[in-house]
């Protein structure tokens, strides 16, 4: 039997972040406050880090990390002063 937690998230509007279901109560959850208690903070759930959620978690962190590449990549031209 596979337990694995499957989650459920939402798109933000006005944004291409997203936000995760609580499995238990239902409620919206952003990334901070998953950081933050690692369970909900509305019904106290514990919320699982799975391999899907430990990719919500380090979207910034990899979106950051894509454009710092992007800018290294334009560092070839000397900066204009
Ligand atoms: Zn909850």
């Amino acid at each position: 039997m596979d337990s694995a937690k499957k989650y459920e998230f939402r798109n933000l509007r006005n944004s291409s972040d997203k936000i995760l279901i609580c499995p238990n109560c239902f409620e919206m959850l952003f990334r901070d406050d998953i950081e933050h208690f690692s369970s909900c903070p509305y019904c106290n759930a514990r919320i699982e880090v799975n391999d899907e959620l430990e990719d919500f978690l380090l979207k910034p962190f990899v979106d950051n990390w894509i454009s710092n590449q992007n800018r290294a990549g334009l560092d070839i031209t000397p900066p204009e002063n």
